[in-house]
């Protein structure tokens, strides 16, 4: 799985490197992909072929999947939507809501690895979001559980 630079990212300087560091990550720098693989079940996860909650492993083995994800950016309908991005089931492209592009580059990264755990949410028979959008109680699924990952990680990461 692999993040694609978009033209605009040219004209925020946390977002090129945030994309850069996303994709050290998906490639398991830094130790990335072991510590997914400790995690034994996700919360709000299922796997619909033997019952089971997803495992951490199981998520892990997807990342090495051959995707391209693209990113855009949307503008919300509510200038103070709290919405950060977004990405639409089926779909390989995170989208960025317009008005919160000026974040520092660890949290533009982080974000960026929760939007690829939903975008490899697609398999028959494993489902692992966080069903609705409130973070309240969602540390254990995967998207945020993988996302504080990612942060442990970077921050440990000598990247600069
Ligand atoms: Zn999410």
């Amino acid at each position: 799985m692999r993040i694609e630079t978009p033209d605009f990212a040219k004209h925020y300087p946390n977002m090129t490197k945030a994309i850069d560091l996303s994709n050290r990550l998906l490639q398991g720098d830094g130790g990335f992909f072991g510590k997914i693989r400790e995690i034994k079940a996700f919360d709000y996860s299922k796997n619909s072929a033997n019952h089971q909650p997803v495992s951490g492993a199981e998520v892990a083995a997807l990342f090495a999947k051959k995707i391209d994800v693209s990113v855009q950016t949307y503008k919300p309908w509510y200038i103070w939507s709290k919405a950060i991005a977004a990405t639409t089931p089926g779909e390989r492209v995170i989208r960025l809501n317009l008005y919160k592009l000026d974040r520092s580059t660890e949290e533009t990264a982080a974000t960026f690895i929760h939007e690829c755990v939903h975008i490899l949410d697609t398999e028959k028979n494993l489902s692992f979001g966080h069903g609705n959008n409130y973070a309240r109680g969602k540390e254990r699924s995967a998207p945020y559980q993988i996302e504080k990952i990612a942060q442990d990680t970077i921050s440990r990461m000598k990247w600069a």
